[in-house]
């Protein structure tokens, strides 16, 4: 039985102010919900400030990123150790808005994925389509693509320490989500395509969803089979908003 997982992916949202906030509401709210495991992913700079008051409380916290080289010769570039360093259980790895506007590839996402395992972090590998690429019934040839960019790597078996995300690009911001249908055929897909190299493996790997996840319709999408928990943006930015979503993951 796989245990949910609701992550919030903050993007370039917070302050110190907002911050003390956001995680005192989420801390206080998932506090008993026991069932199902709670994640926040924040920007670089209050890696820190997360670590200081959540850590003790059931909310584990990441980031949104890395860099795959260990190499201190990197301007800007933060390290999978570094992250190690402020406690990071998670780091979200290829999201579309990074693959899109910042130009990374399956290749470069692959290589952070590999390098994140290898540091003991658990990565959140995103894949997912285009609103053109699902109009033209390549839905299941892109993120096969995208998945088989680390599976080939890397092999299925690396995936029991890892988790991954089937967030599609017409869905991500925009308060059209897939429906629970749309989502559980993608994730079906997903974890059969994973079965093909390792059966154990695919039973196990948690897939989430990702894509206007709200309160109301967290429950219907957590009740479909393959879908183990949820990836969470604007949501994640108000913890009423992002309880809510957790109290529907710890029910199912
Ligand atoms: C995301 O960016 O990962 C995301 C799912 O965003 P939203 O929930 O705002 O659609």
């Amino acid at each position: 039985m796989r245990r949910k997982l609701v992550i919030g992916n903050l993007k370039m949202n917070g302050s110190i102010t907002a911050n003390q906030k956001l995680f005192a509401g989420v801390m206080a709210g998932v506090a008993d919900l026991r069932n199902a495991d709670y994640a926040l992913c924040v920007p670089y700079p209050y890696l820190c400030q997360a670590q200081s008051l959540m850590q003790g409380s059931n909310v584990a916290w990441g980031a949104q990123n890395l860099c795959a080289n260990e190499d201190a010769a990197l301007t800007g570039a933060v390290s999978p150790a570094m992250l190690v360093d402020y406690g990071c259980t998670y780091v979200i790895v290829g999201h579309s808005e990074r693959r899109i506007q910042l130009h990374e590839t399956d290749d470069t996402a692959a290589t952070r994925f590999n390098a994140a395992l290898n540091a003991g972090l658990t990565p959140v590998f995103c894949m997912g389509e285009s609103k053109e690429e699902r109009e033209s019934d390549w839905t299941e040839y892109v993120v096969g693509r995208q998945l088989d960019s680390i599976i080939r790597r890397y092999g299925a078996e690396l995936l029991t320490k890892a988790v991954l995300a089937y967030e599609p690009l017409w869905a991500v911001g925009t308060d059209i989500p897939a429906t629970p249908e749309q989502a559980q055929e993608v994730h079906h897909f997903i974890r059969k395509r994973v079965a093909r190299c390792n059966a154990e493996v695919a039973e196990n790997v948690r897939i989430l969803y990702g894509g206007s996840v709200q309160t109301e319709n967290a429950p219907a999408l957590f009740a479909m089979p393959d879908i183990d928990g949820a990836l969470v943006g604007r949501c994640s930015l108000e913890a009423k908003a992002f309880v809510g979503i957790c109290q529907a993951a710890n029910q199912v």
